[in-house]
């Protein structure tokens, strides 16, 4: 797919659907991807933070998050096709992964909200496989980073915000061949 650079960040003008195919394709072989569903906020801070900005650009795949973002790629002349929300994207991967029964880490959100999300995974998408779940206010990175380095997940979402999470993703997604996806405030979301 194309891309198309917008105040500095060069997002993927891909859809939904074809986002989502890209994703299941990459994981089935077991490659290496840093995800960024970049929101207006996203863009407004690494506009402020040029090393920000850099580990935003090193990410495989920038998609729009946000309907700023696709006003504002309209207005520029280079239109992108559709919004593609983590959330939503999280979501088909979910679903997807409880099909396929596929290895899934969680990481970030409160810990009350980490444990709901644990058992509403586990009603919801019975057929996933769980690495582990985490909450998002730990102080030593070191059991995250060996649970993670032991199971090897398919995917792991990591929620702790931005610039949190892509800090996090940038440091350690060469500890496993994972899908690794910053999804902000999705665990909250997910976990109602
Ligand atoms: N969070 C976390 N650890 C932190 C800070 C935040 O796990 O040190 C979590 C927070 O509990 C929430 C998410 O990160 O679940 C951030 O959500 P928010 O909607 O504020 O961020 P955004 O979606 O704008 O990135």
């Amino acid at each position: 797919s194309k891309l198309v650079n917008i105040l500095g960040i060069n997002f993927l003008s891909i859809t939904n659907k074809q986002f989502v195919d890209q994703l299941k394709t990459d994981s089935n072989l077991h490659l290496n991807r840093f995800v960024v569903t970049a929101n207006p906020e996203i863009v407004l801070a690494a506009r402020k933070d040029k090393e920000y900005a850099s580990i935003i650009n090193s990410a495989d795949y920038v998609v729009a998050d946000g309907i700023g973002i696709i006003k504002g790629a309209k207005i520029l002349k280079k239109p992108l096709p559709e919004r593609v929300t983590g959330y939503d994207t999280m979501l088909s991967l979910l679903s997807w992964a409880n099909q396929e029964h596929m290895k899934i880490y969680f990481l970030g959100a409160k810990p009350e909200v980490a444990q709901t999300l644990s058992s509403k995974i586990k009603e919801t998408y019975p057929g996933i496989h769980i690495a582990g779940i985490n909450d998002g206010y730990f102080k030593d990175d070191s059991y995250i980073v060996e649970t993670i380095k032991n199971s090897n997940p398919d995917i792991i979402f990591v929620a702790l915000g931005f610039p949190k999470q892509e800090f996090f993703i940038n440091k350690y997604r060469h500890i496993s061949d994972s899908i690794w996806m910053g999804v902000g405030g999705s665990f909250d979301v997910l976990a109602g």
